[in-house]
């Protein structure tokens, strides 16, 4: 098995080595990650200028930087590379629960792997500024992982958070939206003129069976993800509504 990693928190991250490594017991492994931070890139795709790649040389690995996003990098990845069966994203310094995945370049990494028609799998795990993840003491759990969704073949996009300490166990979950850990906090600069730092608030209290209630509680969650974003209830009622019959859009 062939297995394309990348990150978006850059190919220097202890997080994609220990990645990386865990991965390597499953198949041959091929690093191509940003050569800086990409953290909440999104799904952005470079189209205004050309990019490159660097081989890099990391200890035991195969790994390239990109001056690109995480998206490019699968995508240069999947090109320069041939018949990959997997790519994995991660693993994150910081979680990706909840609304965080519409912002997420570690996600994007594994969705663009899923546009591809690849398997994709975005891990993460918390982080605070004092307090970065203990790799070595997840390094299990992700090679668990790993083993379990490689047996799941039917499941093309997957979103795995780890909690902050040891798990106690995993859990299958849907992605937590009833709130926006999003804020907008003003600031000021040395010459006295106003600036913003767009960042992340702790959400309390969330709902059982959420991504972000499994991490809570101590699990390593598990969120199947598609790429469909069709509203099916509403799609289905605006079929129905004699107002839009009148307005022969059929
Ligand atoms: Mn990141």
């Amino acid at each position: 098995m062939r297995i394309l990693i990348t990150n978006d928190d850059g190919v220097y991250s202890p997080g994609i080595a220990a990645l990386a490594q865990v991965a390597s017991r499953f198949g041959e492994v091929r690093i191509v990650a940003p050569d800086v931070e990409m953290s909440s890139a999104s799904h952005a795709i470079t189209a205004s200028r050309p990019v490159t790649y660097k081989r890099t040389p990391l200890p035991g690995l195969d790994a390239y930087r990109v001056n690109g996003t995480p998206g490019d990098c699968v995508m240069l990845g999947t090109t320069l590379w041939e018949k990959i069966d997997l790519v994995l994203s991660g693993i994150n310094i910081g979680a990706n629960l909840g609304n965080a995945i519409w912002h997420s370049g570690t996600l994007a990494g594994a969705k663009q792997a899923a546009l591809l028609g690849l398997r994709g799998i975005a891990l993460s795990a918390p982080a605070t500024d004092r307090e970065q993840p203990d790799f070595e003491l997840l390094k299990p759990w992700v090679a668990t992982v790993l083993e379990a969704l490689l047996e799941a073949p039917e499941l093309p996009l997957v979103n795995v958070n780890f909690p902050a300490r040891a798990p106690r166990g995993t859990r299958w979950t849907c992605q937590s939206m009833r709130h926006y850990d999003g804020k907008v906090v003003p600031g000021k600069d040395p010459m006295g003129r106003t600036h913003y730092w767009f960042t992340v608030v702790p959400v309390e209290s969330t709902e059982e069976g959420t991504d972000r209630w499994a991490i809570e509680q101590g699990h390593v969650s598990m969120t199947p993800l598609r790429l469909d974003l069709t509203d099916e209830e509403a799609l289905e009622q605006v079929r129905k509504l004699e107002s839009w019959k009148k307005l022969k859009f059929a």
